[in-house]
Formats: structure tokens, C-alpha cells, sequence
């Protein structure tokens, strides 16, 4: 365990990081005024720049001619600088590596260029995380969190930089291998644990320290509910050995990786009461309450449950009993946004207080997004967005992003002083998400109609489809609804339909296939052929809700619970992918030239 500090001198810095978030939020015109500048000055001597004529930094031409993007008007810059041209294209510091974001772009993750300073603002970030949080729960000093956090897979360009996610460059820089010791922010994981590139091993140690640690724990988390659920589902298959190491003190030979095996073995000592306690309240019937039983003194889960992640809340509920969810950030490969200053309010009420020293921040109304010519009079400054009204979040950073469009939709919730509070209303384009995958209408009807081809030969057609994220499984998966025409006398054999599963899979993005192949996060996909008539009565239904009959079209996603209820009434036959769809790390293009 690290050392306690000689001088505790946390209630200073808590003072410090609130007084922050006051002048920040009080001042926010002005910071936001200096951001703009200081980015402009910083990277002067860009390409970028240069071709929308932009010569020293002048907030006004900025204002006048910079123009509103997305990241396929950047990708050729981007691609540039992957495959090794250091000259100063979107920003003139060296840019350190690649995030990759769980956006996509023709299929592949968004390669989001960062630079060394960035992390030094989101350790900031991190930092106002607990000083806000004590407001509200004190006394967290006292125990510790038991937080399941993970690395994923890095790749590298063809021009030598590292490509990989956002909280993994985080959690293997210094900041965070590093950091001082704190006694708000005394994990039970051993960095060892989180840093391990098996996601078992990972899973396992994680959990196993945090049972051995469970009455000093007193609050638990993931960075979102979909990985918090999976933890928990780990758990319940193997608890058993796990509870085998606790009675024994010694760890499961699956356990291979030397440095994590040493870490463990520094909390892990023979504990057979706390065995017998693990197996009874994990051998109940019922997993209810689990989290409280386990872990006896949480406060709280700390996960994101905002956005896509709202779907997991009656699940996680079950499992806690009813703890407080807190959301406490909100954040992006692109760049990190912001904190919620009231992190024990209900998921319904959580809003977001954009940081405005973070980036230059600007915003898109609702109903300009759609609009084929996008001027910068549409845009609105931080300090001007109305209560009430929505946007889509546009940013310029430090790391070369300017007025680009991070495609989430905000609507203003309240102020902090001058600047707004948000609530994620939702990411534009998407229509499933069970992780961090975001699958969106197009591309799920062109892996569809790649599918059906394998109907052909038995003269079927697809009449109509829509899908459905379904998270009452661990982990969720996709569920397609099909209903057919056949045409044929042959009977299409059940394999016929698992090489359609398998098709809509091996034709999605790679994050969903990432998900499903690499990181267990996404179950396997399943095809629910429906009776004929099923979508008339799809149709029907919509029209007793309001519907307008000229402009009814079938919905490509559903989410309402009576609309999923009348679609599995119908269902004739299911299937499953039989296998993972293929996955490697890294971009198709740069494997495709290894
Ligand atoms: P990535 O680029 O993969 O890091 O994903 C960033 C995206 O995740 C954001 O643009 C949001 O769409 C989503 N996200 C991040 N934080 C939150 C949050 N607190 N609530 C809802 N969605 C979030």
C-alpha cells in the first residue's frame, strides 16, 4: 500500500480545486476568450491554419472563416500524420500518439491526434473529481474504491506512433502509474492488475482484491454501467475459485502474469471466514442486493449511466439494491469536458458542467444541424446557449481540432455561475449500443441486405427489419427482427439464417466486432425471423400512438417496451451467431500492408 503523506494536505487542495471550478465558471467569457487565443497562438504556424488563412491568432478571423467539420474532412490531415509526416499539420506541438475513439469512419475507429499537454488537462479533470464528490459524501478518505478498470489493445501507425483508447494512454501514463498518494483515491486494484493486457487475468485480480478488501470498500465503479454489469457476470461464474483463493490465500494458476501475481500476493492472505461468507451470499438463489452483501459499506456506484448507458440502470439497481449512481464526468477521446457538480443526483437529473479551460467550446442549435451549409453565424459561445434549448457540442482544442464536431446532442440544464450545465440528451446517428460500440441506421442496413444475400438461393426475400439492443442478457446483444417472403418450396436450414448472424456481424464497425471477439463485451447476434403481418402490426400500433399514416416508415431500431413485446410475441424461429466475427487490432489499412 503506498505511504500516507507526512503532511495531509488534501482539505487544502479540495479548497483549491472548488475555488477553481468557481473562477473558472464565474469567469467562464473570459477563459473561454483565452483558450481561443492561446490555441490560436500555439499552432500559428499550422498547416491547417494557414489554408483557411489564418495568420496569428486573430479570435475574429477565427470567428469569420474557420470552418465547421467532421472528422472525414480531416482525415486526409489525419492520415498524413499516421503515416509519419511530422510537419506542423493540425497542431505544432509533436503529437504523442493516436486515441482511438469509439466513433468510426468508414468502419474503422476515429484516430484522434493528442499531445503530451493534453493529459496534464485531464489529470485536472480528474483531480475536481473527488473535492466535489465530498461535498457530498464525506468521509471517503476513510476506505476505499474498488474501481474495475482496464486496458485495452494498442496498435501503431505506418509513421510509428501508438493508436489506442483514450483511459488506456491514461492509465499507463505517468499521471496515473505515478500519482501521489491520496487518500481520497486508494484503489483496491493494484495498478499491476489494471495495467494487464488479459482481460481474465484482469478481471479476476480486480475482483479478487476487491472481495479480499470488501468492508474498507466504500464505493465501487467502471468508467460505464455496461462494464460494471460484466464484472458482476464474471463474478457469478467464477466466484467459486475465487472464494478457493480467499480460503487458501493463494492464486489460481490461471493467473500467469508475473508482476500481477506478485501484487496480488501482497493482500492476499488465507481468510476462511471470508470464504465461507463469499459462498454463502454468492450461493443464494437470488443475486439481489449482491453489491451491499459483498461490499457492506458502499455509498455509491460510480459509473456513467447517462447516454446509450440509460439501459442499464434497472439492472444495475437489482444488483445494488438501490445505491445512489453517480455520473461524475464527462469526457471524449477528442477531449474531456467536463464534471457533474451534483453527482448524487438520479440519472434523470444529471447535468454536465462544461470546464471552460478544457477547450474553446461552441455549439451547433438543433435545428441548424442538418442544414447543408453550415455558417459560423449558426454557432453559439458557452456563455450564450439558452436554458432549455439543445446543441450539438462543436470544439476547438489544443491538440489541433478546430470547430469540430463531436456529434453528441446537449440540452442546456441549468448555469454554474456563467457557464451552462448539460444534459446528454443523446449521440447523433446512433441506433444500437450495448458498449461502447455505436452502430448507426446505414451501416446496419448495408451489413442487413450483405445477410440476405444468403436467402437468395431459397427464393426468400426480406420484406421488412428493425433490431433492438437487448441488455436483459450479460453482456447485451443485437437482436435483428426479419420478416421474410418466402417464394421457394426448399426449407432454409437454421444454418442458412446462423451465416446471416454471422454476416450482419463480420459487416459492422470494429468496435462492435472488437467488442464481440476481443473484449467479451458484446454477446452474439441473433436473428428473430417474425410471422407475416408482424410489421402491418408494428404499423398499426404506431398509428394508435399518433402516428401520421402518409409518413410511417417502419423504425430501424426499437426501444419502447410495448413495441419489443409485440415483436417477440410474433417470433416464429431464433438464431445465434455461431462464431465471433473477425477482429484484429490496429486499422484494416495498416494491416493490409503489414
Ligand atoms: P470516445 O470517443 O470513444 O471516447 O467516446 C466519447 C463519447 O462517449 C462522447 O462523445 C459521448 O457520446 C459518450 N460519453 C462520454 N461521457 C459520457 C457521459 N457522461 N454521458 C453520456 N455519454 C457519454
Amino acid at each position: 500500500m503506498p505511504e500516507a503523506p507526512k503532511h495531509d494536505t488534501t482539505p487544502e487542495e479540495h479548497r483549491k480545486a472548488l475555488k477553481f471550478i468557481e473562477d473558472v465558471t464565474m469567469n467562464a467569457e473570459e477563459v473561454q476568450r483565452r483558450v481561443l487565443s492561446e490555441i490560436l497562438k500555439q499552432n500559428s504556424c499550422t498547416d491547417y491554419l494557414h489554408r483557411h488563412a489564418l495568420k496569428g491568432s486573430d479570435p475574429m478571423a477565427f470567428k469569420r472563416r474557420m470552418p465547421i467539420v467532421t472528422y472525414e474532412d480531416l482525415q486526409p490531415d489525419i492520415l498524413r500524420i499516421a503515416n509519419g509526416d511530422r510537419s506542423p499539420i493540425l497542431c505544432s506541438r509533436p503529437i504523442s500518439e493516436f486515441l482511438t475513439s469509439s466513433g468510426t469512419s468508414g468502419g474503422e475507429r476515429k484516430l484522434m491526434p493528442t499531445i503530451a499537454d493534453e493529459l496534464d488537462r485531464r489529470s485536472l479533470l480528474y483531480s475536481l473529481l473527488m473535492p466535489v464528490m465530498n461535498k457530498f459524501v464525506p468521509g471517503l478518505d476513510k476506505g476505499k474504491g474498488m474501481y474495475l478498470l482496464f486496458v485495452k489493445s494498442e496498435a501503431r501507425t505506418p509513421g510509428g506512433l501508438l493508436a489506442r483508447p483514450v483511459l488506456t494512454s491514461y492509465y499507463k501514463s505517468r499521471h496515473f502509474i505515478e500519482r501521489p498518494f491520496d487518500p481520497f483515491n486508494v484503489y483496491t486494484s493494484p495498478n499491476e492488475a489494471i495495467l494487464c493486457p488479459d482481460s481474465y487475468q484482469s478481471m479476476y485480480t480486480q475482483l479478487l482484491c476487491g472481495l479480499v478488501q470488501n468492508t474498507e470498500v466504500l464505493r465501487v465503479g467502471a468508467v460505464f454501467a455496461s462494464g460494471f454489469i460484466r464484472a458482476i457476470r464474471f463474478l457469478e461464474k467464477h466466484w467459486p475459485r475465487l472464494a478457493r483463493d480467499i480460503r487458501t490465500g493463494t492464486l489460481d494458476p490461471e493467473i500467469t502474469d508475473r508482476s500481477v501475481r506478485d501484487a496480488v500476493m501482497k493482500v492476499l492472505k488465507p481468510n476462511a471466514s471470508l470464504a465461507d461468507y463469499i459462498e454463502t451470499e454468492c450461493g443464494r438463489d437470488s443475486w439481489h442486493r449482491i453489491i451491499p452483501r459483498l461490499w457492506p459499506n458502499t455509498r455509491y456506484i460510480d459509473v456513467i449511466v447517462t447516454g446509450a448507458m440509460s439501459q442499464y440502470i434497472p439492472t444495475l439497481d437489482f444488483y445494488s439494491g438501490g445505491l445512489p449512481l453517480a455520473c461524475t464526468m464527462y469526457a471524449s477521446s477528442e477531449c474531456y469536458f467536463g464534471l457533474n457538480l451534483n453527482p448524487m443526483n438520479k440519472p434523470n437529473d444529471v447535468s454536465y458542467t462544461l470546464i471552460p479551460t478544457m477547450a474553446y467550446f461552441e455549439f451547433l442549435p438543433l435545428n441548424r444541424t442538418g442544414s447543408a451549409e453550415l455558417d459560423h453565424r449558426d454557432l453559439v459561445d458557452l456563455v450564450n446557449v439558452k436554458l432549455g434549448h439543445e446543441y450539438e457540442l462543436v470544439v476547438t482544442t489544443y491538440s489541433g481540432l478546430y470547430r469540430y464536431r463531436v456529434g453528441d446532442v446537449l440540452r442546456v440544464a441549468g448555469f454554474k455561475n456563467k457557464a451552462p450545465q448539460f444534459t446528454f440528451v443523446r449521440r447523433k446517428n446512433v441506433a444500437l449500443s450495448i458498449d461502447s460500440d455505436k452502430t448507426d441506421e446505414v451501416e446496419l442496413h448495408a451489413a442487413v441486405r450483405n445477410a440476405v444475400n444468403h436467402l437468395e438461393p431459397f427464393g426468400a426475400t426480406l420484406f421488412e427489419y428493425t433490431s433492438y439492443a437487448d441488455t436483459s442478457t450479460i453482456p447485451g446483444h443485437y437482436v435483428l427482427y426479419w420478416e421474410l417472403r418466402l417464394g421457394g418450396s426448399t426449407a432454409i436450414p437454421p444454418s442458412v439464417f446462423e451465416d446471416c448472424c454471422l454476416t450482419v456481424e463480420e459487416s459492422l464497425n470494429s468496435v462492435y466486432r472488437q467488442g464481440r471477439a476481443a473484449d467479451g463485451s458484446i454477446g452474439a447476434l441473433e436473428l428473430k425471423i417474425v410471422e407475416e403481418g408482424t410489421f402491418d402490426k408494428l404499423m398499426d400500433y404506431a398509428l394508435s400512438q399518433g402516428a401520421s399514416i402518409n409518413q410511417y416508415k417502419a423504425p430501424r431500431c426499437v426501444k419502447a417496451t410495448p413495441v419489443v413485446e409485440l415483436l417477440n410475441a410474433k417470433v416464429k424461429s431464433n438464431y445465434f451467431s455461431p462464431k465471433c466475427p473477425k477482429w484484429t487490432p490496429g486499422h484494416k489499412q495498416w494491416n493490409k500492408e503489414n
